[in-house]
């Protein structure tokens, strides 16, 4: 019934301190935070999510981009988290996302457009395993605010 999905803010949204403000969009929209941690992730782990991408002329550039630097994962749940996410990020190409959207605030790029975000539910589940697939790393916590943010009765059950 709940979603989950799979974010990163790619090495451009750390390098300009971007953190916090993408971070408190997902926030203030009521997903809730269920996995978050930052690391120069290993070459592997990033050819293995990008791998639909393998055989497509930007795969190798893409790869040195996300592999230039710190990335922050981060485990989101909620109703249609997945498509709730993607259209809080924008289009790909930054330049054309709508003002209002991550990627249309903060972004003039196509490649270097500051935020990733599972594209449906198979992608959602191999995204998690690959980025949060240790024991414990996905916390299951019940905010405060739940039932003011969805109509328990509609929505929940
Ligand atoms: N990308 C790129 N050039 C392209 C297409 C994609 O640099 O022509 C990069 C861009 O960073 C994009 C990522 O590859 O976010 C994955 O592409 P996809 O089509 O899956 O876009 P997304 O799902 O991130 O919107
Ligand atoms: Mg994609």
């Amino acid at each position: 019934m709940l979603e989950r999905t799979l974010v990163l803010f790619k090495p451009d949204a750390i390098q300009r301190g971007l953190i916090g403000e993408i971070l408190t969009r997902f926030e203030k929209k009521g997903l809730r935070v269920i996995g978050l941690k930052m690391r120069c992730f290993e070459r592997a782990t990033l050819e293995e999510h990008y791998s639909v991408h393998k055989e497509r002329p930007f795969y190798p550039a893409l790869l040195k981009f996300m592999s230039s630097g710190p990335v922050v994962a981060l485990a989101l749940e909620g109703k249609d988290a997945i498509e709730v996410v993607r259209k809080l990020m924008g289009k790909t190409n930054s330049r054309q996302a709508e003002p209002g959207t991550i990627r249309g605030d903060f972004g003039m790029s196509f490649s270097n457009n500051l935020v990733h975000g599972s594209d449906g539910p198979e992608a959602a589940a191999k995204e998690l395993k690959l980025f949060f697939g240790g024991a414990g790393e996905l916390v299951d916590w019940k905010p405060a605010t739940l039932e003011w943010v969805y109509s328990i009765e509609e929505e929940l059950r």
